[in-house]
């Protein structure tokens, strides 16, 4: 059945009358099947509407051949009259992103000659993929070209040229259609065989943003979002930019210096620290110096640090080095092989770990007392 399909007549349709023509039980819910409807299936890279149809809710709307059918959750009885009710925030969403994708490339194929080859409405951006090589500087100047297409606020046009007409038009496809096929014009910028719903006038996009830019494929993907969706991602990053200044204390839009000179601070500090830690390991190490075996608590110790300080102790005291925080140990001998002492400490105190010969490295359980016990020194 051939389903009148009003989204095509008035894209801005929110609410219209319609009469059941079926109504199908499945386990999935209700498949509904209207005389008309303005309820868009999903197709083209545009997601579908959802809403509510005589007070039930609106899953899904697919289309089946000429059919358009929605999934509700909840009956309706055959021959009825309903109300539809389009849930419009979504939908015109849907619509400034496919139009603003239009818009760019169109922009794109009139500048470099490369076709758009995938299109995908996510959750946050949109995806275009492109079969050539955008260059990273070229993407202001499209953002601004686009920019200044939904301030001219141009009128839209979908229509379906005859057959004659249709070789002659000069439009963008992704493949060969067969006769008939809708083309959305936008005047000046873009012609594009496309089921889609578009806005009507190119203003409604409001804002067209590019974020990225990256090799995909043969060609490149571009992130992007237009409207209320550009607006709300770029509020988000303003707000993330402004807790960077508050944090940093700088102005708005200087962040960036800000983070730059923090973090050479940083890395100017770290290599103090170290420098510093190198050298109190190395007092420590002397006062062991032909001390033999040495056991030490190093309560404060990361346990990256541990090996290092147990090395260093391991050069010079003539015996084992056994170095623990915690649960962290490690043990380092220049003199001793350690694999009979790791076996003792793994049945003893449930030791996991392992290492050369000369080295066990890990984590046990076992109080101070305990492994003072276990481990005399001289
Ligand atoms: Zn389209």
């Amino acid at each position: 059945m051939n389903t009148k399909k009003l989204y095509y007549e008035d894209c801005h349709r929110k609410q219209f009358e319609a009469q059941v023509v079926a109504c199908e039980q499945t386990d999935k819910g209700y498949e509904v099947i209207l005389n008309q409807t303005a309820f868009y299936p999903e197709g083209g890279g545009q997601a579908c509407d959802l809403g509510t149809l005589g007070g039930v809710r609106v899953l899904d709307t697919q289309e089946r051949g000429e059919t358009v059918v929605h999934l509700c959750d909840g009956p309706l009885t055959e021959g009825a009259a309903v109300e539809g009710i389009i849930d419009w925030e979504r939908r015109f969403d849907q619509m400034q992103q496919h139009t603003g994708e239009h818009i760019v490339s169109g922009i794109v194929h009139r500048l470099y000659g490369f076709d758009n080859v995938g299109f995908h409405v996510g959750s946050e951006v949109l995806t275009v993929d492109f079969d050539g090589i955008i260059p990273q500087e070229a993407l202001p100047l499209i953002e601004a070209e686009a920019n200044r297409v939904v301030w001219q606020n141009l009128t839209l046009r979908c229509w379906y040229p005859s057959e004659e007409e249709l070789p002659t038009v000069g439009y963008r496809t992704k493949r060969a259609l067969p006769w008939p096929v809708r083309i959305v014009e936008i005047p000046g910028v873009d012609k594009c065989a496309c089921c889609g719903v578009q806005v009507g006038m190119t203003g409604e996009v409001g804002l067209v943003k590019i974020f990225s830019c990256v090799k995909f494929h043969q060609g490149v993907r571009i992130e992007m979002a237009c409207g209320g969706r550009a607006v709300a991602l770029l509020n988000a990053a303003y707000d993330q930019n402004r807790q960077v200044s508050q944090t940093f204390s700088a102005k708005i839009f200087e962040t960036a210096d800000a983070a730059r000179t923090v973090s050479k601070r940083l890395a100017e500090a770290e290599y103090r620290a170290n420098a510093l830690q190198k050298q109190i390991f190395d007092q420590i190490a002397a006062g062991y110096a032909g001390k033999g075996n040495v056991l030490l608590h190093r309560p404060d110790c990361p346990p990256a640090d541990l090996r290092e300080l147990a090395d260093r102790i391991a050069n010079v005291c003539g015996g084992i080095a056994f170095v623990y925080s915690g649960s962290n140990i490690c043990l380092a001998s220049r003199t001793d092989d350690l694999k009979e002492l790791g076996k003792e400490l793994k049945t003893r105190f449930d030791a996991r770990g392992g290492g050369k010969p000369g080295y066990f490295q890990g984590t046990l359980t076992a109080t101070p007392e305990e492994l003072e016990a276990f481990f005399p020194v001289s």
